[in-house]
């Protein structure tokens, strides 16, 4: 299959529409993606704007879903993109059912249960998945391929203690979530053209603009992906700890 027969014929889940999911869904609509899922349930608000590019003052108190929806659907393609929106959250109930319905994964969600959920969610239905998250001015992409290892639990391997700061609570630069998202995207892509790029840990430094890549290696004790695996299912205790949306 050709590079570009590949990308008309993916269908790509987006969990979360917001800093990251914005940047990341337009260099997906832009590079031919066929299908984009979007999760989300949130209303777009006047302080996301200088952050969340899909979005302009006509569409605040907009679902992010439906704005989303009609920033990307105007943008000018060879090929149709088809869009489904999903206004919910991704939540321990309906996580399986929805990834298992997409050939790739991308995670911008902005706390650690749904960071958490996508990838025992990813991981147990073989779905890649390129996780992001920016705050303050630190960002991190991972990708994890369809076999699952190494995964996300093999760099964070819980729940952090206390109260972790979210973008809306930290704050991060606008440029910030656009370069992170944008690497994120490009790492989806790579997937979807089938290019060996699991386990790639992309690191940006926004005080410095350095960025850093490398790749990790799978941890022995992961309990995800290694050979004392622990999680054989989606077990909603595990992902009681939410931050929210921001
Ligand atoms: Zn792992």
């Amino acid at each position: 299959m050709s590079r570009t027969t590949a990308r008309n014929a993916a269908r790509v889940l987006l969990v979360g529409v917001g800093g990251l999911g914005s940047p990341a869904a337009l260099a997906l609509a832009h590079a031919g993606v066929g299908t984009l899922g979007l999760v989300d349930d949130d209303e777009v608000e006047l302080t996301n704007l200088h952050r969340q590019i899909l979005f302009g003052a006509a569409d605040v108190g907009e679902k992010k879903t439906a704005a989303a929806e009609a920033a990307l659907v105007r943008i000018p393609r060879p090929s149709p993109l088809t869009i489904v929106t999903h206004d919910t959250r991704l939540l321990p109930e309906n996580a399986a059912a929805l990834v298992a319905r997409y050939d790739l994964v991308v995670e911008g969600s902005d706390n650690f249960a749904t960071k958490f959920l996508t990838s025992d969610a990813c991981a147990l239905a073989g779905v890649p998945v390129v996780h992001a998250a920016a705050v303050r001015w630190h960002g991190t992409v991972l990708a994890v391929a369809a076999h699952g290892r190494p995964c996300y639990r093999c760099v964070f391997e819980d729940f952090p203690e206390g109260a972790p700061p979210n973008c809306a609570e930290a704050g991060v630069m606008g440029p910030m979530v656009g370069i992170v998202g944008a690497v994120q995207a490009d790492l989806a892509l790579a997937i979807l053209d089938g290019r060996d790029v699991a386990g790639t840990l992309v690191t940006f430094d926004g005080k410095t603009d350095a960025v850093r890549r490398r790749v990790i290696a799978p941890r022995k004790s992961c309990p995800l992906c290694g050979p004392e695996r622990a999680i054989f299912a989606i077990d909603t205790a595990r992902y009681a700890q939410d931050a929210g949306h921001g």
